[in-house]
């Protein structure tokens, strides 16, 4: 497969920085709203939050790609005496878990960067991060090529895998003759 340069782009997570304020759920929800801005709900957002104010545990994770299947095997961290659950670190959105799910449809969410057209200068969820907790980083790598999916085409990947093909096509196609 040919070669390509490729601008590989790195939300940095400090967890001992961050104070689970929220700011990043809430700011990435009203970017990606529909029309931009006009509402604000967590369950949107495409950071999440893993939280447990009695034990200090402020997480964030970021969304990253659809997953057909769960995995078999689980893991427990122990992380500076902290005991994080078994899909914490995880950024799939997977079957196991309402996680990166929109809440209406169920179909994927996945972060991408805030990407807009002017470009953000960096992504939103840094931005609002007062207390630095994520800092963006970029670095150019030298990957193979890929097939990058959109987020229709990953969309349309999760309904396939949870309805079949032919239902898919015969839905599209009946939506089609009545317009
Ligand atoms: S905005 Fe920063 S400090 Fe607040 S929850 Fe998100 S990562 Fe943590
Ligand atoms: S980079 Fe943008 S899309 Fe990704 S989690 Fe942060 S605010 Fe959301």
């Amino acid at each position: 497969m040919a070669k390509t340069k490729k601008k590989i782009k790195v939300i940095r997570i400090d967890m001992d920085k961050c104070s689970g304020c929220r700011a990043c759920e809430a700011i990435c929800s009203a970017f990606h709203a529909s029309p931009k801005y006009s509402s604000n709900n967590p369950a949107r957002a495409r950071i999440r939050l893993v939280r447990d104010p009695f034990e200090e545990i402020f997480l964030p994770v970021y969304a990253g790609e659809y997953t057909a299947a769960e995995c078999m095997g689980r893991d427990k961290y122990v992380v500076e005496g902290k005991e994080y659950g078994e899909c914490d670190f995880c950024r799939a959105s997977c079957p196991s878990r309402d996680a990166f799910k929109e809440p209406d449809s169920g179909l994927p969410l996945k972060c991408d960067m805030c990407e807009d057209d002017p470009p953000q200068e960096e992504p939103l969820c840094v931005k609002w991060c007062l207390l630095d907790a994520l800092t963006y980083e970029e670095r150019e790598e030298e990957v193979e090529e890929e097939v990058k999916l959109d987020d229709l085409e990953t969309g349309l990947e999760s309904l396939v895998d949870n309805y079949g093909l032919q239902k898919v096509i015969d839905t599209v196609a009946r939506i089609t003759q009545k317009g």
